[in-house]
């Protein structure tokens, strides 16, 4: 009998929720992202045919929809409150007292949990259905943002509880994790679109995309840590309140600790900022809270933050220098980066002498000028940045700097026209020719994760482009080890093992001549799914734009952008020439007929420093044998490999019974040769 159509949406619905959930919260898919979009494109056409059957809960709302023109306003039920903070020890002992004195408590239960450096977000659910997702504006009234939060895979549309309340309001922070971050930067540099200074920033900008299809590409995620106004559910501590969110689906902080007064408090702070790179996110402190919500009203609150809690930031190593001068760096794509020329200073273990200034805009933000003291920072695992100028110290002729003016409106290495591109922040060099431009795309083309050419650096680059022997990536196949070993602090040797290696990079995977070609928007994992689904640079270069967009993770924008460049003259002259130079691209084993290893099918999760592997390496290496790799270990982990100063994984691998592989153990059981050295 044929289902009807209600009960196929319905069934639909159930499937991809589940499918979604082991893909996000369990890292152990069942199905691939094939799958997953084709039961996606059903359940879309049936809910368009049938929009009788809308709901606000259906995961079609993952996938983004009709972009708006402005986000409207919303009023918090209950306001959403700034914290109290501070950095010195001290005051948080102080701050004990005063909760002591208050409150009449001998000693005080306290929840210890991070300062998630994300972007603080409120939810409200009613009957277990999300209806409302808003920023926290001036804590009063912030942005409907709905739409876009519905697009983040972690967040359930739908409270995972048998009698939901009749209403709650949860907050919590976005973020982007630092690994995606890194991505994202990466992608929008092929892209040609500014960097993101920090996971922040581009979470921030993330959120205020009109277009939640957009949205739905940033792999944002977040979590929960309190609750606003409530009707149907109380709680009695801060513990409760976070087991009760967790119950409910929703994410909550991985590092959280009762206490029983401020000297275990403290421990336990010092403990998070030991153990800050164990979370995927950015953290800036640790939130210390009340734990028993009775004493909350005794405490209540300043016009601005609740007295029950208190913000303990950690200091990141600051210093002050002096700013020599800003250079200006062209890009691959032509983008001007303006960077600092410091005194050189020594900071958090190095002696750092550059820093990155991002783009005009936030020069002008910060006021920062040539000839001024700035203070520098390296907060976590972020390069170092200009925090602010120490304006008391600014020399007496300093002029605002403005970019353009600053290298008389030219290209500072082909002394082209620069341009500011409407639509972003930065300004660019138009000069397709521009040697700067050359230099970046043959490095990026290179690089570790497109063509691997050992030996072929920026120092070699440089010279090779200066001096004329490559005009364009094909020369690069042209060339002779006489040609090589005239150039500076190159011998004979590594002349040969040059040529060498650019001979054995013609038969490089697929994916990695397609990510080296540089096309906008495509970084590497967009090139494997390219590679994977057309097998053969030819079918890509011929594939329509409705065929690219049914490539899983493809998108209109990215479609878009591969058929133009395979429409564009320059780039299939670039290629016929790269041919016949002998480039034969390898296509990507069939997983069918791939050998059948010990690893085939198996996911497997990797912790701590490897002898013989990077962790691209090692990722590279387990895929080729068949296993899939995931970050975080669940259940449905076959393996856990770990090497040296392994993070918390291991103890949730033995607590859940997931085989434990050292690295000898894993070279037996694939019955593989260790590899050099790591790179
Ligand atoms: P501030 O903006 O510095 O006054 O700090 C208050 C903000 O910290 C809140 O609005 C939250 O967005 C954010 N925050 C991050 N982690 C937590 C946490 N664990 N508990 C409470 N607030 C947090």
């Amino acid at each position: 009998m044929m289902m009807n159509i209600a009960d196929r949406i319905e069934q639909l619905r159930r499937e991809l929720n589940r499918h979604n959930d082991l893909y996000y919260q369990q890292a152990a898919p069942e199905i691939s992202d094939q799958a997953f979009d084709a039961l996606m494109k059903e359940l879309q056409d049936l809910e368009t045919l049938h929009p009788e059957y809308d709901s606000p809960d259906s995961p079609t709302r993952r996938v983004g929809g009709k972009p708006l023109t402005e986000f409207s306003s919303v009023q918090h039920l209950k306001p959403m409150m700034s914290l109290e903070n501070t950095y010195d020890p001290e005051e948080l002992r102080k701050f004990d007292q005063r909760v002591r004195k208050l409150t009449g408590q001998t000693s005080v239960a306290y929840g210890v949990e991070p300062k998630v450096d994300g972007v603080s977000l409120s939810l409200r659910y009613e009957n277990g259905l999300m209806t409302l997702a808003a920023t926290r504006g001036d804590g009063t009234t912030g942005d409907d943002i709905t739409a876009n939060v519905r697009t983040i895979r972690s967040i359930p549309l739908k409270l995972k509880l048998a009698d939901p309340p009749a209403l709650v309001e949860v907050r919590g922070e976005v973020y982007l994790s630092r690994e995606a971050f890194l991505k994202l930067n990466q992608e929008r540099e092929a892209a040609g679109s500014p960097q993101f200074a920090n996971p922040r920033n581009a979470t921030a900008g993330s959120l205020k995309l009109l277009d939640s299809a957009e949205v739905a590409r940033r792999p944002l995620a977040a979590v929960f840590y309190a609750t606003g106004a409530l009707e149907g559910v109380s709680f009695s501590s801060h513990a409760s309140e976070i087991t009760w969110l967790q119950q409910a689906g929703l994410p909550i902080p991985q590092l959280y600790w009762d206490c029983n007064g401020i000297e275990d408090v403290l421990e336990r702070v010092r403990e998070l900022e030991r153990r800050e790179a164990e979370l995927p996110y950015d953290v800036d402190g640790a939130v210390v809270k009340v734990n028993d919500l009775s004493l909350w009203e005794i405490l209540g609150a300043t016009a601005k933050a609740p007295r029950f809690a208190i913000a303990y930031k950690y200091s990141h190593e600051q210093v002050e220098t002096r700013l020599k001068a800003i250079t200006v760096q062209v890009g691959r794509t032509g983008i001007l980066t303006p960077v600092a020329e410091l005194e050189p200073v020594f900071l958090a273990g190095s002696t750092i002498a550059r820093a990155t200034l991002h783009n005009e805009e936030e020069i002008q933000r910060k006021d920062i000028r040539v000839g001024d003291t700035v203070v520098i920072e390296k907060a976590g695992q972020v390069i170092p940045a200009v925090v602010r100028v120490v304006m008391e110290k600014r020399p007496a002729e300093s002029a605002p700097y403005n970019l353009p003016e600053s290298l008389g409106h030219r290209c500072p290495v082909c002394h082209g026209p620069i341009h500011r591109d409407p639509e972003f922040v930065a300004w660019r060099c138009e000069n397709m020719a521009c040697p700067a431009q050359l230099k970046r795309s043959i490095a990026h083309f290179a690089s570790r994760k497109a063509m691997d050419i050992e030996g072929l650096g920026d120092k070699l680059i440089d010279q090779l482009v200066d001096s004329g022997l490559v005009t364009s990536h094909v020369d690069l196949f042209h060339l002779t080890s006489d040609q090589l070993a005239g150039l500076e602090r190159m011998g004979p040797k590594s002349a040969a093992n040059l040529v060498q290696a650019l001979a054995d990079c013609k038969t490089r995977d697929l994916w990695r001549l397609l990510h080296g070609l540089g096309i906008p928007h495509v970084g590497e994992g967009a090139a494997r799914k390219l590679a994977d689904a057309f097998r053969s640079l030819d079918r890509i270069q011929q594939a329509t734009e409705t065929e690219l967009e049914a490539v899983p993770d493809i998108g209109e924008i990215m479609a878009n952008a591969i058929a133009d460049f395979f429409r564009n003259e320059k780039n299939l002259t670039l290629i016929k020439a790269l041919t016949d130079a002998g480039l034969a691209p390898t296509p990507p084993a069939q997983s069918a007929v791939s050998a059948v290893g010990p690893l085939q099918g198996k996911t497997v999760v990797v912790t701590g420093t490897l002898s013989h592997f990077s962790r691209d390496s090692i990722k590279e290496t387990l895929r080729s044998l068949g296993a899939t790799v995931t970050d975080s270990v669940s259940k449905k982990t076959d393996y856990l490999i770990v090497g040296d100063a392994p993070g918390s994984k291991v103890a949730k691998a033995e607590k859940l019974g997931v085989s434990i592989l050292t690295e000898a153990d894993f070279l037996d059981l694939a019955n593989q040769e260790p590899p050099g050295q790591p790179p």
